[in-house]
């Protein structure tokens, strides 16, 4: 990836911030950084004032922190789940983008999949094949948020055909993709799947 990818993600901080899909501190955006580590915001900071100073360098391998601007940035618990996609997936994901919208809660009140509508939207996530059903996991939100990041690491080893989004349930979207550009057309397309279906679709 070309230039500093905490610039870009800033950018899609403030984009994801004004969109109402990260309200108050919530939701974390990571891209990586080189084949063994990646970049992600830090915990309990505003998505919409993103600085370079307000990431950490992580290790995929075990969560470690390798390089931080500010030893007051913390890791946000849900990293865990950044670090199981890009475990999985390997150098097919570049960034991974988490955020906490109304839609992503209301769509996802039940079940532990959401079968998505089809409409033309669903070939923004790479689905072309009319006939197929085409689902998105719901996870439980579970208080320990590692929990959820081995649950992710599971699904992902156990279907690699999967789309490149899942759903945490009362919680919101963690969408990915092998450059932030492709990772946030997956975002804003299951965000408009979702807000479709929540509005009754
Ligand atoms: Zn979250």
């Amino acid at each position: 990836m070309d230039g500093d990818p905490r610039t870009l993600l800033a950018d899609v901080g403030r984009q994801f911030y004004d969109r109402g899909w990260m309200w108050a501190t919530a939701g974390n955006l990571s891209a990586r950084a080189d084949p063994e580590s990646f970049w992600v915001t830090g915990s309990g900071v505003s998505k919409g004032t993103l600085t370079a100073e307000q990431f950490v360098r992580l290790k995929i391998a075990d969560g470690a922190i390798l390089e931080r601007a500010d030893p007051a940035i913390r890791p946000s618990a849900e990293a865990s789940i950044h670090r199981a996609i890009y475990r999985v997936r390997g150098q097919a994901v570049g960034a991974c983008l988490h955020g906490h919208s109304v839609a992503a809660v209301l769509a996802a009140r039940s079940g532990d999949h959401l079968v998505l509508p089809r409409v033309e939207m669903v070939k923004a996530l790479g689905v072309w094949d009319d006939n197929t059903e085409t689902t998105l996991p719901i996870f439980r939100n579970h208080a320990q948020v590692a929990r959820i990041g081995d649950l992710t690491e599971e699904f992902l080893r156990a279907t690699p055909g999967a789309l490149p989004a899942l759903i945490v349930r009362d919680h919101g979207v963690t969408a990915w993709g092998r450059t932030i550009p492709e990772a946030l057309q997956h975002f804003e397309a299951v965000e408009f799947l979702l807000t479709l279906l929540s509005r009754g679709f």
